[in-house]
Parts: structure tokens; sequence; C-alpha cells
């Protein structure tokens, strides 16, 4: 009898199979997605080695995922043969949530089911799905590399511990049996097994196989999924519908994308982009180290995910694929960096994003409204992060204005360009902690007097954004209302006169406070700025903002 040891699950672990049990009941079909999901990952990362390790004469055998069940011992097996898992591996991924990102998992569950598993395939804690209908998990796992004999077996009825023994595998991968809860027994059903697959993984890379119906204790087995590369097949082969699938099966993202582009491009460098932009934010848009949603294929062959090398931090949301012609196969992150292919493919692909954004704002606004409101603020880094799209990015900006009494953020400096007055050539904006404190600002009055449109920003990064690193849009200066002289805001010949004959009769009040003011203030002067409140602070020309100060305060910086 081998020896078998006990472990405890981590506790997050044991949270969140309580959590998957109860709230993943009516979704409880994403199991096999998951756990062919992770068969899938498991072929490409050995096929990845192989390469890389200039073993690719060993790849002999051709990959296959095998989905089968056993009516009378009630069990559903999901096998691969991928790159399998050592003893460690298996205690590292399977029995501990290493991801930072886990509390925010949880936090982020809705108790609203379909919300819920939606999140469960982007977070990618897939693999304990399986208790969802399973009371006990069999894994028996072998890492390629090793022998026969050096396998591990890992069991548990996800009670909050798990067992480990030593097993025997014929070859390298990975077999999962699933003993079914009492009621789940009705998942044992050829034509019922192959559907689910079919609506969940069709475009997974890989032959899955089941055996071929009413051939029960032959051998015979046929592929139920699709299996080919989605993105290398010519655009008018596809329907929407296609996409939608095949977004769905990349990013675990029940909700349809917002829109998506593919395009083959060819020339100095060959390679295929199919983009995502998703409707809503991803629940880790802003986890530190987060994982990249865009993979890299060399001639089809998955190579690794994005490291931040094909897309810029400030598309972080788009997910996708992006199939190269040009790299070599045993490509490594070494060789990728220092690419001059992956460096035109970013470059290319980070243009087109753009452009596929500003296509969206101009041909269906509501849509592009929906984008800004989930991904606005990331885009805005774009502007410190990326001068050589500055202009493109800053087209995309959407603003909250004076001109529009409600909080949404619709005006682009285009649309405010457009609006501006005769003679006016300035971009005005305030920068104001919030809606509120904004349309309140004595610094607008004199604005309002003339008509003149002010953009307010409320947003933390604003301030370096349109505060400190755009000077000018389309060769419009950007001002701050509560900074520097006196605006010219097309004051008549009488206005200016009425200014000067009021800073002659308030001369000695004015001395006054300067008096007062000694040491506090530069300078006390009368001014066009307001119209009802009395006097007001503005932030001297070479100085710092007088809110942007304010608010720097108020962050610590
Ligand atoms: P994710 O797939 O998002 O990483 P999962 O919970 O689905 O999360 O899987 C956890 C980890 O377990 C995987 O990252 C992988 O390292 C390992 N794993 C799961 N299934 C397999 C498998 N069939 N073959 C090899 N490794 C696997
Ligand atoms: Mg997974």
């Amino acid at each position: 009898q081998e020896e078998q040891e006990s472990f405890s699950f981590q506790a997050e672990v044991t949270q969140l199979l309580n959590l998957m049990a109860n709230s993943l009941y009516s979704n409880k079909e994403i199991f096999l997605r998951e756990l062919i999901s992770n068969a899938s990952d498991a072929i490409d990362r050995l096929r990845f080695e192989r390469f890389s390790q200039q073993r690719a004469e060993e790849n002999a055998e051709k990959p296959w995922i095998r989905v089968g069940f056993d009516a009378d011992a009630k069990t559903i097996t999901i096998a691969d043969n991928g790159i399998g898992m050592g003893r460690d591996e298996v205690i590292e991924n399977i029995g501990t949530i290493a991801r930072s990102g886990t509390m925010e998992f949880l936090r982020g569950l809705t108790g609203d089911q379909r919300a819920d598993a939606n999140l469960i395939g982007q977070f990618g804690v897939g693999f304990y799905s399986a208790f969802v209908v399973a009371e006990r998990v069999v894994l028996v796992t072998r890492r390629a590399g090793l022998d026969a004999d050096q396998a591990v077996r890992w069991e548990s009825d996800g009670a909050g511990e798990y067992s480990l023994s030593a097993a025997e595998r014929d070859e390298p991968g990975t077999t999962i049996v699933l003993h079914l809860r009492e009621g789940e027994t009705d998942l044992l059903n050829s034509f019922r097994l192959r559907t689910i697959v079919q609506r969940y993984s069709d475009h997974v890379g890989v032959p899955i196989l089941m055996p071929v119906e009413g051939s029960e204790g032959s051998e015979d087995e046929s592929a139920v999924n699709e299996a080919s590369a989605l993105w290398r097949r010519p655009k008018s082969e596809l329907v929407e519908k296609d996409y939608h699938d095949y977004y769905r099966h990349i990013t675990g993202d029940f909700s349809e994308p917002l829109t998506h582009l593919h395009s083959k491009v060819e020339g100095r460098y060959d390679y295929t982009l199919l983009l995502f932009v998703p409707s809503n934010a991803p629940y880790d848009l802003w986890v530190r180290d987060a994982r990249r949603k865009v993979r890299l294929h060399v001639q089809r062959v998955f190579i690794m995910d994005d490291d931040g090398q094909l897309m810029p931090d400030y598309l972080r949301f788009v997910s996708g694929i992006i199939d190269s012609s040009d790299l070599p196969l045993n490509v490594s992150r070494e060789i990728l960096q220092s690419s001059l292919a992956v460096e035109h493919i970013r470059s290319s692909a980070t243009k087109k994003v753009l452009k596929l954004l500003k296509d969206l704002a101009e041909k269906e606004p509501e849509k592009y409204a929906g984008f800004w409101k989930e991904f606005g603020t990331v885009l805005k880094e774009g502007i410190a992060d990326d001068y050589s799209n500055r202009q493109d990015v800053a087209e995309l900006l959407r603003f909250t204005s004076t001109h529009s009494s409600t909080e949404n953020a619709d005006v682009s400096f285009r649309d405010y360009i457009g609006r501006m007055k005769d003679g006016q050539d300035t971009i005005y904006y305030l920068l104001a902690p919030s809606f509120a404190a904004a349309t309140a600002s004595p610094h607008l009055e004199a604005f309002r007097a003339k008509g003149v449109e002010v953009l307010l920003l409320g947003e933390a990064v604003d301030n370096w954004v349109v505060g400190g690193l755009m000077q000018e849009f389309d060769g419009h200066r950007l001002q701050s209302v509560a900074q520097g002289a006196p605006p010219d805001l097309g004051d008549t010949a009488e206005e200016k006169e009425g200014i000067e004959e009021a800073a002659e009769a308030h001369a000695d009040l004015i001395a006054k406070v300067k008096e007062l003011l000694d040491g506090k203030a530069w300078d006390v002067r009368v001014t066009n700025r307001l119209t009802t409140s009395p006097a007001c602070i503005v932030a001297a020309e070479p100085d710092t903002d007088i809110n942007l100060a304010q608010r720097m305060r108020g962050t610590g910086l």
C-alpha cells in the first residue's frame, strides 16, 4: 500500500470551495470548460517547453484531450497528454491560491450566479469548479520528463483537506476523475456532455475526443470540437457569433465584447491580430501584475502570455491573439525583448486599437460612452506613457464640461473646439475634487457670464494628464481657469474700462488687503473673473495650479 500524506487547503481555498459549491449551482456546467481549458493550457505549455528546449522531435505523440464517463461508477473523466505536474507543482497549483487577486475575487462575488460564474472564469480559479458537481476528485498526473512511476495522485472531497500519494501513469499528462454528487448523475450522458463541450470549448485548439455514441465497449472516438485557429480563418468565413464564442473561450467573460478587430498584416513582418475590447472592466483591471490578456502565438502555436511587450499598459483591457510568422518557434522571453518584429507588432497593434476606438467613438457614440465609463481612466494613462501616440489618445478623451449640466463625461477636445467663441484660442479647464465642487467654483463665474465653455476635470489622473503633461491640443493652449493672468474673454472696451475704474475706486481697499496678506499672496487685483463672488484665490502662472496644489496635498504628494 502506497504511503498517503494529508494536507490542509489554504484558508482561502476552503472559502472559495464553499462559495463555489453554493453560488455556481445553476452554472455548474462550466466545470467542464474549466478543466478542458486547463488541459489545453497544459498541452500548450508542453509544446512550448519542447520547442524552447529544442526537443521538438519528442513531440511525436499528437496532443489530445479525452472526456469520458462511467455510468456505473458515476464518474466523469477528463484526461490530457499535456505537461503534467510534479509533486511540488501539484501542491503549489492545486492546494493554494498563489495569485494576489484572490481576495479581490472573493470580494467581487455578487451573489448573482451568472455574474459570479463569469467572474470565476476570468479569475481562473477554474480547477475548484470541479467540486460544484463532484463530491470527490482524484487527479493523477505525471510531469513530462519524469518516469512513469514518478506520477502523483491527488485526492480530495473539497472539505478542507487533500491527500497526496505516489502513482504511475503510462505517459506524461493529467487525468482527473470526478465522482459525482448525488443528483448530478444526469451528466452521465454522452449527448449532454457533447453539448456542453461544444457550447463552451469548441475553439480549443486541441481535439477533444469522446467515445463515438452507440459504440460503447469499442475504442472508437471522435473529436467533438472544431479545433481550428479561428484567427487564421478568413474574415469572410466568420460571423459575429464566431467572434463572440471565441472571445468567451479565451477570456471566460460571458458578456459580449464591445468591439473587436481582426486583421492580417503582410509586409516587412507578417502577423495576424485578433483583439477584443470587453464591455465591462475585468475585476483585475487595477490589480498590479494582473495577468495579461493578449497571447502570443507563432505560426499558430501558443508561445506565451504577453507580459507587457505586445500591448502597452494603458490598453491592458484588450484581450486576444497575436500570431506572428516571423519569430522562431523556440523564441525565449529574452529574444522577444530585443526583437524588432515584436517592437513593430506592438507599435502597429497599439495604433490599430486606437483607430478601432476612434471609429467606435465616431460611429457608435453610445457604445463609446460605455467604453469610456469602464476604461476612460486607464486610457488617460496613455497621455503619460505613450508619447508617440499622445495626439491619438487625446482625441479619445472625454470630459464633463459646463456645456452640459450633467456629470456625464461626454465632451471631447474636438467638441470643445467646435464650440469656441469667436476669437477664443484657449481651451479652459478647471480641476476640482468633484463635479459639485467644480460647478460651485467662483472661478467659473466670468466664463458663465460670457458663455465660454470650461472643461471640468475631476479625476486624480487629470491632475497630471491635463494639468501637467498636455500643454496643448491641436494648437490650442490648455489653460486652468484658476491660474495665471485674467483670461481674455473678449471683454468690450467698456468692460475693460469698468475694471480699471473699479481698481481705482477701491485702491485703498486693495492696498489694505495686500498689507494684510503680505508674504502670503503675490498680488491682489481687480479682475474680470467674478460676477457675484467678492473674491477668489488664483495661482500665479508659473506656480502649481491652486486646485492641483490642494489635491496634491490631499494625496500626500
Ligand atoms: P488557472 O488555469 O487559471 O491557472 P486553475 O485553477 O484552472 O487556474 O488551475 C490551477 C493550476 O493548476 C494551473 O495553472 C496549472 O498550473 C495546474 N493545472 C490544472 N490542471 C492541469 C492539467 N490538466 N495539467 C497540468 N497542470 C494543471
Ligand atoms: Mg484554468
